[in-house]
């Protein structure tokens, strides 16, 4: 029998997860990205497996605080007015998936989706040889006052019957575990088991890297079109006028690949949920872990190359320039609980990133339905770096008949 291609489109963390798992089953593989590997969302995201995330971010709590995160422009949740008519269906379908009903059934899914994160992320820096890049450190959440942390206790709950516990700890005890933090600090909570990378970047051009040892192809290229054949996706037009005749076609191309399905029939809400990094390399912050503070969502992690401040979701669409103010912004937030967080300087780098949001948080992960010979692993929002390789994992053995160990249904391309 000839050995099976897949085309991947999109090198973020779930194309080349993809790539690496399909090569692990047999595959022969070629990315087409016209990024280099690992240089779009998943270059900047804040390095956290956050597989104990399994309440969706919009839920009963957080619908309370929208409104008044949408007054101030600098707030964690932004919208710039222009862009409202574009995104109102996908407000409306976030709106009604933030009933309880839903929210319980999406977070089962989610559930679901983070049992072999660690595993699956071992499996392939293992593969490529760079398990360092893995660092294995519990992490903390901190609350300015007794408020904050009761308003959590819900989350807390729902998560516990999940298995994941989180011990509290006085703010005494979280200065013991990290000097740098504010004598402010009321309380924490503190998770174990939990990982973080050292530098997401690296970390998908290490798979690739593999990928490519391991005999894969990397085009760099935009994909402008897929031409069909009936049901099924013969050939990619590629902006360079170079054509791609397709055996297995796998779209993962992030925050893009509703514009890819569209040209399948298949209609997908998909937000770019724009989120915001600063990375200081001379922080005056000696951190060991990864922090995130209750009073506005992100997250502030030691990396290789600085501290990164991370956060922020704004929907503007794909194209709408930065606002750096953002960016600044975190650099605001996190001075607050650690005093001695240097002011920005010439080595301090920005950046902006395309989340691929879906309404309700969940990834899309499965075949096309509309074409034989397609898959799709995009749309994981806030949960990418968490959720890739497992993603890659499931496409790679839906696309060679091997049962997966949870339901996929909640993931299907036709729920929107
Ligand atoms: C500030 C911030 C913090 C975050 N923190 C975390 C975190 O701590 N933990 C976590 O799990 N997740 C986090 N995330 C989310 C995570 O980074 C994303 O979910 C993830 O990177 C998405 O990966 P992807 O492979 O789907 O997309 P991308 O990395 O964007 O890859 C998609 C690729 O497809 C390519 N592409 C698309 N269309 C085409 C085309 N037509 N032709 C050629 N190429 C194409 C693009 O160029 C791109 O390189 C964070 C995100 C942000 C912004």
């Amino acid at each position: 029998m000839p050995q099976p291609h897949a085309t991947i489109i999109g090198a973020g963390i779930v194309g080349v997860s993809s790539a690496a798992f399909l090569q692990r089953a047999g595959y022969r593989v070629t990315l087409i990205d016209r990024l280099p590997p690992g240089e779009g969302c998943s270059f900047g995201n804040a390095g956290g497996l956050a597989f104990a995330e399994i309440v969706p971010p919009i839920h009963p709590r957080i619908l309370l605080k929208i409104p008044g995160w949408l007054m101030d422009p600098l707030g964690p949740l932004t919208i710039r007015w222009s862009y409202l008519p574009k995104a109102l269906p996908w407000f409306l379908a976030a709106g009604r998936n933030a009933l309880p009903a839903r929210v319980a059934a999406i977070t089962e899914a989610r559930a679901n989706l983070a049992l072999r994160v660690v595993a699956d992320f071992e499996t392939l820096l293992r593969d490529a040889g760079s398990t360092d890049l893995l660092k294995y450190e519990d992490t903390l959440r901190l609350y300015d006052n007794e408020q904050q942390f009761a308003a959590e206790a819900n989350e807390r709950a729902v998560k516990k019957t999940y298995g994941y516990e989180m011990k509290r700890l006085s703010g005494g005890e979280c200065r013991e575990l990290e000097p740098a933090l504010s004598p402010h600090i009321h309380c924490g909570t503190f998770h174990g088991g939990w990982y973080f990378v050292t530098d997401p970047e690296r970390t998908v051009k290490t798979i690739a890297e593999h990928v490519v040892r391991q005999g894969g192809e990397i085009i760099a290229d935009d994909v402008v079109r897929i031409a069909r054949e009936g049901t099924t996706a013969k050939t990619l037009v590629l902006k360079s006028g170079r054509n791609i005749a397709l055996d297995k076609l796998v779209i993962c191309g992030g925050a893009y690949s509703h514009l890819l399905a569209r040209q399948l029939g298949e209609k997908v809400l998909l937000e770019a949920e724009r989120g915001y990094h600063m990375v200081l390399p001379n922080s005056g912050v000696k951190l060991s872990r990864s922090i995130t503070y209750a009073s506005t969502p992100g997250a502030a992690t030691p990396m290789d190359m600085g501290l990164r401040l991370a956060g922020s979701d704004e929907f503007a669409g794909l194209e709408a320039e930065p606002n750096w103010a953002r960016a600044d912004a975190l650099w605001k937030i996190f001075k607050k609980i650690l005093p001695t967080l240097n002011e920005p300087d010439s080595a301090t780098t920005r950046w902006m990133g395309r989340r691929p949001g879906t309404p309700d948080s969940l990834p899309v992960i499965g075949p096309s339905k509309t074409v034989s010979n397609v898959w799709y692993g995009f749309g994981h929002s806030h949960m990418g770096l968490t959720w890739g390789p497992t993603t890659g994992r499931l496409i790679s053995e839906l696309m060679t008949g091997t049962r997966s160990n949870i339901d996929l249904a909640p993931f299907r391309v036709d729920r929107f």
